[in-house]
């Protein structure tokens, strides 16, 4: 018998690997460190983002094979609030994201996505943590190894109306934003942070007392939750035995920290490379490097607008006709982007080196001390 395709985490990368790979009937089994889907999460919302390319999220996850079994409620609607406490209500002429719900509960994405493996006939291994594959090949879809933007926040119980909602402020979060999504009598706040970590309990609070003062809600049963992402390019595979897939791989939206798409997207290219065995590295260039290098670029340009940039950036934005199509051209690229990401690559050199191990006949799945982890960790 051939040795199983394994899939190393059961994530939305992970998964989303499984899942084509089985309608195609590859043999796979996914290895989960947990006994369940989501247990990075607790039950907060997220937004699949529908803003970086003309394609409509929903088409874009029947393209990778993804049904929409799950939570998936359209918002075209975010209220902004900049430094100043002025309030922007920017209204789309398409969604600007879909909400949905991340954990084990029955309506979360994990949820759904486990369903769909295990229809397709993925078998699932639980509370097994795989640092080394030894034989065979592997899908390696572990979430991000290292914090380069975290979040904290809350879940909570309230009877407000749905609503998207956003803060800007440096003071409440440093080069990023805080955000509240209401949905059904249920509701997520956090704040960002691209920097200053140590300090996230006070920014949290900071945030929360500003959003407060903002907005007009009762906060029931509040849970508390945090979570980090990281982002990095290539390499992305090793010794033709590992597909490095989703934050694993450093996919993730260097602007806002956007990364299921990513991740989805990235599933499904690594299970083309292996039925087709076409070049996983050319699919990811053609697909997800160009516009993960605008959006390092970005990200580069929002750190230095600051809180008067912000004030500004919200009065242009209420000028639009159409703002979506102004947030899609953020991802274009252009000569000065590219310009923009060459410095933004110096700016954050320790956040884009490769985190993986590059021994091209090393059995570990993530380990650091390769040649091409350039001053990683030993
Ligand atoms: C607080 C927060 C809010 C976010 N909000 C958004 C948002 O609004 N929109 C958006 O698009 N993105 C958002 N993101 C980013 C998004 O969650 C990630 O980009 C996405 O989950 C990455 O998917 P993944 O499959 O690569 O990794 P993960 O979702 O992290 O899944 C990895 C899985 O691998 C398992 N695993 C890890 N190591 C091993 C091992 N050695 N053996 C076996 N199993 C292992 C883990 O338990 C986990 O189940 C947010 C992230 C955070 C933290």
């Amino acid at each position: 018998m051939s040795e199983p395709i394994h899939i190393i985490g059961a994530g939305p990368a992970g998964l989303t690997a499984a899942i084509n790979l089985a309608k195609a009937n590859i043999e796979v089994v996914v290895h989960e460190q947990n006994d369940n889907v989501g247990l990075r999460f607790n039950g907060d919302f997220q937004g699949l983002e529908n803003w970086s390319t003309k394609e409509d999220t929903i088409d874009f996850l029947a393209s990778v094979g993804i049904s929409t079994v799950f939570l998936c409620k359209p918002y075209s609607e975010l209220a902004v609030f900049t430094p100043s406490g002025k309030r922007h209500l920017v209204k789309f002429q398409r969604t600007l994201f879909y909400l949905v719900e991340r954990g084990a509960n029955g309506e979360s994405l994990d949820h759904g996505l486990k369903e769909q493996a295990i229809a397709a006939g993925v078998k699932i291994v639980w509370n097994d943590k795989v640092d080394e594959v030894k034989q065979g090949k592997a899908v390696v879809a572990t979430g991000p190894k290292s914090a380069d933007a975290i979040a904290k926040g809350i879940v909570f119980s309230t009877s407000h109306e749905d609503a998207a909602i956003t803060l800007v402020d440096n003071r409440i979060a440093p080069k990023a934003y805080a955000y509240l999504l209401i949905n059904g009598g249920k509701a997520t706040f956090a704040t960002c942070l691209f920097e200053d970590f140590r300090s996230e309990r006070k920014y949290f609070e900071s945030a929360l007392n500003r959003m407060r003062k903002l907005v007009e809600i009762v906060i029931r049963e509040p849970r508390e939750f945090g979570g980090f992402v990281n982002f990095f390019f290539k390499p992305v595979t090793k010794g033709n035995r590992f597909w490095y897939v989703g934050e694993s791989a450093g996919f993730q939206d260097g602007l806002w920290g956007f990364g299921m798409r990513y991740a989805m997207m990235s599933g499904y290219l690594a299970a083309q490379s292996i039925i087709s065995g076409e070049s996983y590295e050319r699919l990811v260039q053609e697909k997800i490097e160009k516009i993960l290098e605008v959006s390092v670029a970005d990200r580069l340009i929002f750190s230095l607008l600051g809180n008067r940039g912000y004030e500004k950036a919200l009065s242009i934005v209420d000028k639009l006709e159409d703002p979506i199509e102004w947030l899609r051209k953020r991802y274009n690229p252009s000569p000065l982007k590219a310009v923009m990401f060459q410095i933004a690559k110096r700016w954050y050199h320790s956040r884009l080196i490769d985190k993986q191990c590059m021994h091209v006949d090393c059995d570990c799945v993530w380990c650091r001390h390769g040649k091409g982890a350039h001053g990683a960790q030993a």
